[in-house]
């Protein structure tokens, strides 16, 4: 979170960036049935949290102006200071079972501890499963007397009918240029910084509507270099800073080359990147070259066809949908790369273990019967058992770490002698991930449970020797075996 972001926060109704959601909510809290549960909806960075934080003072403070929370009182300072025990912030995303949200309702029914109410915040509330949201249906219906819910979500969609009907709904949008240059006024003009005008444009150009972004992109800039920013520092840190278009994007997959993507994303991650930002941007690109293709906006002929647009567009949605979840940030990026690229058809150059049956190479027809027929051969009936299991492993997994699932997902069980069981994974890097202590015991637990035994595993890493994929790949014998497992 940059500095800026904490220091100039919006702390009242009216500093808030929006000026329809604070004329709104000045409305609703003006009113005499003040409701009790509240859905902030919107756009990523379009300052929910800071709204939900400002309701919660505003419904505490013990001097309010108006409808504004003075900012002063002892309540005002609890909650702001970010400790408040009565202030219960959790995130849906991780926090999305059922037993989850009767934890949260045992607290919700006991009284406060400092503050006048109690205030929940749950975050991203539309990761919750079915049965979490029916768990919390009659508490937001009929919150004990002192209790405020504040649900937040960029996805309102995801959220069922039942639950949104007993909401106080606030619409939050994406910033327009007005609102957005407002919100960088305050700190140029509160840090004494010189901008040029271009710059400043420029900036909000690339904020793609989020204040947040806008924000952290500006404190950045500050940070490397002082208060007199021109046009080409600002040129110059975008540059620096992930400008990997979903056009540049595009090229690079029709050139088939997951590498290159997967080098280019890496490299990033070094960065610092923000993927959630950088996964929103190709969504958009995308859905522009959509809509294209049904004679909305221009038709751009060049690259993907309608249904590999289809294709990346469904990926990138599965990317945001298990972001939140995953440790490694750039993970569920490089995964839409593998997963587009890995079902290409057998005259693709790209290679990749595709499912347990089968598997999609470059290598000619001739050469892949070949290869089926080696599989026959070779493998002993343990790993096709494991094989035939795998679907169940990555169910085992999945619930305790979604992003070791997808690695599995491109993996597949090669061999298996005793207790011992080699994957198949294509880039390093997956092997790396998959043998990293916190992340191999979650493997070693998913397989124990389907297998119903203690097992070892190791990964092998097809991609140091792709030149001769189909020699030596299926000879796995017992000495091979052991110099994997030494
Ligand atoms: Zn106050």
């Amino acid at each position: 979170m940059s500095v800026f972001h904490l220091k100039y926060r919006p702390s009242k109704i009216s500093e808030l960036d929006l000026a329809e959601v604070s004329d709104k909510l000045t409305k609703i809290l003006k009113s005499k049935d003040m409701p009790q549960s509240w859905l902030l909806a919107g756009p990523k960075g379009s300052g929910k949290t800071s709204a939900a934080r400002i309701l919660a003072k505003a419904v505490n403070c013990l001097n309010p102006v108006g409808v504004e929370p003075c900012d002063k009182c002892k309540n005002c300072q609890e909650i702001a200071r970010g400790n408040s025990l009565d202030i219960i912030e959790i995130d849906g995303a991780s926090n999305r079972g059922v037993d989850d949200i009767r934890n949260l309702k045992e607290s919700a029914y006991l009284s406060s501890i400092n503050l006048k109410k109690k205030v929940i915040i749950i975050d991203e509330v539309h990761m919750l499963t079915r049965e979490a949201f029916n768990a919390l249906l009659k508490v937001l219906e009929e919150p004990p007397k002192n209790l405020f819910f504040i649900l937040c979500t960029t996805d309102d969609n995801k959220i069922p009918e039942t639950v949104l009907s007993r909401l106080c709904q606030i619409r939050f949008v994406k910033g327009d240029k007005d609102s957005l240059k407002k919100s960088l006024d305050k700190i140029i003009l509160g840090e004494k910084i010189k901008i040029e005008e271009a710059a400043i444009e420029l900036l909000l150009e690339k904020s793609d509507g989020s204040f947040r972004n806008l924000q952290r992109n500006f404190n950045e800039i500050f940070l490397q270099i002082g208060t007199k920013i021109g046009l080409k520092d600002v040129v110059d840190y975008l540059a620096k800073n992930g400008e990997y278009e979903g056009e540049d994007l595009e090229e690079d997959l029709m050139t088939e080359n997951a590498e290159i993507i997967l080098g280019k994303l890496e490299k990033m991650a070094k960065d610092g990147i923000n993927f959630s930002n950088l996964r929103e941007r190709w969504l958009g690109y995308f859905q522009t070259k959509l809509l294209g293709f049904y004679g909305i906006g221009n038709k751009n002929d060049d690259g993907l066809d309608l249904l590999q647009t289809k294709k990346i567009i469904e990926l990138l949605i599965e990317a945001g949908r298990v972001e939140k979840l995953t440790e490694i940030s750039q993970l569920p990026l490089e995964m839409v790369v593998v997963d587009f690229l890995g079902k290409k058809d057998e005259t693709s150059n790209f290679k990749l273990p595709a499912s347990p049956a089968g598997r999609q190479t470059s290598i000619k027809k001739e050469e892949i019967k070949i290869e089926e027929k080696k599989v026959e051969t070779v493998v002993t009936g343990n790993v096709e058992d494991i094989a035939k299991k795998w679907g169940e492993v990555l169910v085992a997994v999945k619930p305790f770490n979604h992003s070791v699932e997808a690695l599995l997902r491109a993996a597949r069980p090669l061999s298996m002698s005793k207790n011992k069981i080699v994957l198949e994974v294509f880039y390093k890097f997956h092997k790396e991930r998959l043998e990293e202590a916190k992340n191999k015991e979650i493997v070693l637990k998913g397989l124990e449970k389907v297998l119903g035994k203690k097992v070892e595993f190791k990964c092998v890493s097809t991609e140091s020797k792709k030149n001769n994929f189909q020699t030596d790949k299926f000879q796995t014998s017992e000495k091979k075996e052991e110099e994997i497992f030494v």
